[in-house]
């Protein structure tokens, strides 16, 4: 599995600056435009705190429209159907992920093995069996003329594939809570672990409750020093 994080929200270079009277301005530029959100709706002043300590208060009373002004785009490579497919049950994001109906079982096809089969010799066994089985069954079908679009239907929740999630940071904190846990499946809680490790240095104020919570610090590392300067 590999996590990239392809891209992310931006102040304009063209503006010099964000207006002063509405943003302290201590925050990554991320969490300036988020700050700078939030003070257009209070006209605020110093009064309410500056930035790191007023965006986490946004948070914490539920003001979390801000935070949707961050967005983040990621290409997540080598994950399995299985796991996709939980990842895409998460609405509010954007998806973009390839096609077993266009592309072609390939030459070295890959398949995400769970470690309990594979540090479990017997069961791995019965897994390279089946597998072998399925690459040919698929090679096969081709030969036969079948379509690629019916030829994925032999393939199993082990096959890896690629795709570019794009969610905005209300999306995102809502997701690490929930695949971050303990309760999560390994596989999308390593991905998602990934994802937060990659985020955080750039929005640490957005993200580090949820640092805190699931104990991340030594995975998470870069991006604390900033905070408690
Ligand atoms: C540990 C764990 C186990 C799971 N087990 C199963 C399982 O066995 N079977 C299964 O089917 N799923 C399972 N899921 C998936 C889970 O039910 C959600 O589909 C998934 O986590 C996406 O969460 P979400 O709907 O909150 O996120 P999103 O789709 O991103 O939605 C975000 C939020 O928007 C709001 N929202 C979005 N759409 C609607 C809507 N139509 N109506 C009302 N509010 C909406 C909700 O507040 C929601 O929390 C599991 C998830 C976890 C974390």
């Amino acid at each position: 599995m590999k996590v990239t994080l392809l891209a992310y929200t931006q102040i304009n270079p063209a503006l010099e600056q964000l207006p002063a009277d509405l943003v302290a301005g201590r925050g990554s530029p991320q969490e300036d435009i988020i700050e700078f959100a939030a003070r257009v709706c209070y006209r605020s002043t110093a009064r309410m705190g500056h930035s790191p300590e007023f965006i986490a208060a946004r948070i914490r009373e539920g003001h979390e429209d801000i935070i949707e002004h961050g967005q983040a785009t990621y290409f997540i490579e080598g994950i399995s159907r299985a796991c996709s497919h939980q990842l895409v049950r998460h609405r509010i994001a954007s998806f973009s992920q390839e096609s077993q109906r266009y592309t072609e079982l390939g030459e070295n096809a890959e398949f995400v093995v769970p470690d309990a089969i594979a540090n479990n010799p017997q069961a791995r066994q019965v897994w390279d069996d089946l597998i072998t089985r399925l690459e040919d069954a698929y090679r096969e079908f081709r030969k036969l003329g079948v379509r690629k679009e019916d030829a994925r239907f032999l393939l199993p929740n082990a096959a890896t594939t690629s795709l570019v999630l794009s969610m905005n940071f209300r999306s995102l904190r809502h997701f690490f809570w929930l695949r971050c846990d303990r309760a999560a499946q390994w596989e999308i809680r390593d991905v998602a672990t990934e994802m937060l490790r990659l985020i955080y240095p750039i929005a640490p104020i957005i993200f580090r409750d949820i640092v805190d919570k699931y104990g991340l610090h030594d995975v998470i590392g870069n991006g604390r020093e900033r905070l408690a300067a």
